[in-house]
């Protein structure tokens, strides 16, 4: 008969604060760089954590953190995490609920259903976010994938000046051996991730089962005008690329707003040259962050917001440049992995709603080497990368058992 898995509110809540101690900062914030003596700490408290289960604790060679019990039958494992980094500040709960969740819930399946049949591995990622090495997100999973090229570690600077490299042999990792850390034996990756929006707490569900992650474009577009006086220079005989890009933002948050959910558009960041109140502009900057989980729905989204921003340039007559600097494709869950988790709420009897994810996410690298899985816990307000960020600890232990569910069927 296939157990049932209660999970100890207590522990998650003890955990939740033993690791959100590491990195405190602005109250209930947690700012945790990757590669700091915060982060180092808090992979020693994983690592900890790990043993505690009965696991086989190692560090690979990128800076991810596993815990591994064997398979009595062997075969590929059956792995589940997220990582440990931090926005600066971010809050207590992004990436390391995640972590908390695979050391929690592989201890209660392993106290309870004795060794697997499959190898089990929880995996605590080093660098997701990007707050210290802004080009390095994603560097844990990139690095299990074999996708993080030989110049990387010393072409990557962080927001210090350090490169991502010495950052590594400061605490004892040699950049030279980062493709030791790719990974061909992985058969699922499961990732708990607090959601991060509102949706579940509209719905007034705790849990999410996930069933594809969003696919992301960002578009850095610069129009360029003339600067000219205030005052002296005519409104119809200007070349004013402010006018310009404020009709393009408007334009292309608007195709979002027409498709409508799961379609957004967020223009975060503008730079105006010169910046003074007193002067048209010479050249305006912004970007655009463009996603949909739809591969067909993306691809219009695009098109669409493409030659709306041809048809303002040109109707303006300036000359306009886009770049594509960061661009992720769709990345459906696994149906089988789906459903196993799926089963695994019902038997838990813990209500669960399907959704797509809008933020992107290690799994969305780690499914080029494993079939994945994610499973989405109720954030509350739905804010995140702040230190407001929270979710209700019996939300976060129904998310865990779930998972304790979804590892049993999957490694027994
Ligand atoms: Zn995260």
């Amino acid at each position: 008969m296939t157990p049932i898995f209660i999970i100890d509110r207590d522990r998650v809540e003890r955990a939740i604060m033993d690791l959100g101690a590491i990195g405190a900062c602005a109250g209930t914030g947690v700012s945790r760089t990757t590669f700091s003596p915060e982060w180092v700490a808090a992979q020693e408290l994983v690592g900890q954590w790990c043993r505690d289960a009965g696991l086989a604790v190692r560090m690979d060679a990128v800076g991810n953190l596993w815990g591994r019990a064997e398979g009595s039958a062997g075969g590929k494992a059956i792995a589940t995490g997220s990582h440990i980094d931090s926005q600066t500040p971010g809050g207590r709960y992004d990436g390391a609920l995640g972590v908390i969740a695979g050391a929690i819930a592989a201890r209660a399946v392993l106290e309870q259903a004795g060794p697997p049949k499959r190898p089990i591995e929880i995996v605590s990622l080093c660098e997701e976010e990007g707050s210290r090495f802004p080009s390095a997100g994603f560097w844990g999973s990139r690095g299990i994938i074999g996708t993080i090229a030989p110049e990387d570690p010393e072409r990557i600077v962080g927001y210090d000046g350090v490169t991502i490299g010495e950052a590594m042999r400061a605490v004892g990792l040699d950049p030279a051996r980062i493709p030791d850390a790719a990974r061909d034996d992985l058969e699922v990756f499961l990732e708990l991730h607090i959601e991060q929006g509102p949706m579940l707490e509209q719905a007034g569900t705790p849990v999410g089962v996930v069933t594809g992650i969003t696919g992301i474009r960002e578009l850095r577009v610069v129009v360029h005008g003339r600067a000219d006086h205030a005052g002296a220079r005519p409104i119809d005989l200007r070349q004013d690329p402010m006018d310009a890009a404020a009709a393009m933002i408007h334009a292309v948050i608007g195709v979002a707003k027409e498709m409508g959910r799961p379609a957004v558009t967020t223009v975060g960041r503008i730079l105006v040259e010169p910046n003074f109140p007193n002067i048209v502009p010479e050249r305006v900057e912004f970007t655009i962050d463009s996603r949909n989980p739809d591969p067909e729905a993306r691809r219009q989204q695009y098109a669409r917001q493409d030659a709306l921003l041809r048809e303002i340039a040109e109707a303006a007559g300036l000359e306009m440049t886009t770049e594509v600097f960061g661009a992720l494709d769709p990345c459906p869950c696994d149906p089988e992995v789906v459903r196993v988790l799926e089963e695994a709420a019902r038997a838990q009897n813990v209500p669960v709603m399907s959704m797509p994810s809008g933020a992107v996410h290690d799994s969305q690298q780690l499914a080029a080497r494993s079939r994945i899985g994610m499973i989405f816990v109720q954030s509350k307000d739905g804010r995140s990368h702040t230190p407001a960020e929270f979710s209700a600890v019996e939300h976060c232990a129904q998310g865990i058992e779930v998972l304790a569910g979804a590892l049993y069927r999957l490694a027994y």
